[in-house]
């Protein structure tokens, strides 16, 4: 047995990773399997980003760039923060990574020191504890429950922290859940946070665009300016211009974060793809009439499935504020079935022809991931087959 790093000793393997084995396994034996289980928009990235993409190959920019970065491209994430959330950076406070993960990961390595805590509010997504274990950094979970919209209150932030806190996340719109939180429960967060001058604050805004409801999109830093200069305001084109592979994600933050995080990328990555950071600037310059097509589309989808998933023995689910995710609450039906893990429903429901993520991997056990980046038909068909399974 070869000795392996305490470091990735501590990481987890995925429970995500391993329902999609499965369900790759079973499709293989011939089985239909229906995949609710996936975090990415099922559309094809808008044509003028592609276009931007081919251009960059055919134009030669096909070199290394900026490691943080093509100029032209900080400039675009610059225009979005002033344009959409009024926050004004220098291009020394910007810095573009692989994807939004990458952003995360830098971030992480950068800050946390062995025994450092981060306050990550579950149900959370799936990497933020493993990326600050990774960087030897203690994850310290709140659980924001149903009953409370599964966000957390400033009162349980509060009774969190310790001399230790290095780092608050939060993510909202949230994947899991698709909620987000209001501008009076970020500043009600907010406060907790301005008594503790030391502690930082990353919000992860990836889901942005992705919301639906008539109030404008607010993070920590847009409803407490005072939280500027510690704050690191997290995006990326993954999601809103359904961009998945091609691994483009930014922050904003405070120069000095930022220089020590483009130095953990200097030398590991380098700069993000060229091709992909020519695409990412045309997404984020263009014409967003293509977003708000896909918005629309998942909005009825969403309002589709939250109906029919209301409609099943035993299943409770809330109305999502935004994302593409639902996020039904199976406990009873696994008490009445038995079940001891979600993991266990989780791969019934496979043998059953639905692929979807158990709460368990979101630090929220009892849940079920429902992506509903499939068309209506396909979604349809996977909650007759929920509803065959929970009748027998
Ligand atoms: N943040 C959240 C909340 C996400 O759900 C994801 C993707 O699943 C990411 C960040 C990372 O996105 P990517 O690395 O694909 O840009």
């Amino acid at each position: 047995e070869q000795s392996l790093s305490r470091r990735v000793q501590a990481v987890k393997p995925s429970p995500t990773l391993a329902v999609s084995t499965r369900a790759a396994e079973l499709k293989a034996s011939g089985k239909d399997i229906i995949g609710l289980g996936v975090g990415e928009p099922d559309f094809d990235t808008p044509e003028h980003i592609k276009q931007a993409g081919i251009e960059a190959i055919q134009a030669g920019k096909t070199k290394y760039t900026a490691v943080d970065g093509t100029p032209s491209l900080k400039k675009a994430v610059i225009d979005k923060f002033q344009r959409d959330n009024g926050l004004t950076y220098q291009p020394n406070q910007i810095l573009v990574s692989a994807g939004g993960k990458h952003s995360f990961f830098n971030m992480a390595l950068a800050l946390l020191n062995p025994g450092d805590e981060v306050i990550i509010p579950a149900p959370y997504w799936v990497s933020y504890p493993d990326m600050v274990r990774i960087a030897e950094g203690v994850p310290v979970i709140v659980s924001g429950g149903a009953g409370q919209n599964f966000k957390i209150t400033a009162e349980q932030l509060r009774k969190a922290i310790t001399p230790k806190t290095r780092l608050v996340v939060l993510n909202s719109p949230s994947n899991p859940t698709g909620m987000t939180y209001s501008a009076e429960e970020l500043k009600s967060l907010a406060e907790v946070l301005l008594e503790h001058p030391d502690i930082l604050v990353a919000t992860d805004d990836m889901y942005e665009h992705i919301v639906w409801g008539d109030k404008p999109f607010v993070n920590i830093v847009t409803v407490c300016p005072e939280l500027y200069d510690r704050a690191i305001v997290m995006n990326g084109v993954s999601k809103a211009y359904s961009m998945t592979g091609w691994r483009i994600g930014y922050i904003g933050g405070p120069e000095w974060l930022v220089k020590n995080m483009k130095k953990i990328q200097s030398q590991s990555t380098s700069n993000p793809c060229s091709i992909a950071q020519a695409a990412a600037e045309a997404a984020l310059n263009g014409d967003h009439q293509c977003v708000k097509d896909m918005v629309k589309e998942f909005k009825s989808r969403h309002d589709h499935v939250f109906k029919r998933l209301s409609a099943l023995p035993d299943v409770k689910v809330l109305p999502a504020d935004g994302t593409f995710y639902s996020f039904p609450d199976f406990s009873e039906v696994m008490k009445k079935r038995g079940f001891e893990k979600d993991v266990d429903l989780a791969e019934a429901l496979l043998e059953a022809g639905v692929a979807l993520v158990p709460g368990s991997a979101f630090g929220a056990p009892g849940h079920m991931r429902l992506s509903f980046a499939a068309s209506l038909e396909v979604l349809d068909k996977a909650i007759d087959r929920l509803e065959a399974f929970l009748a027998e």
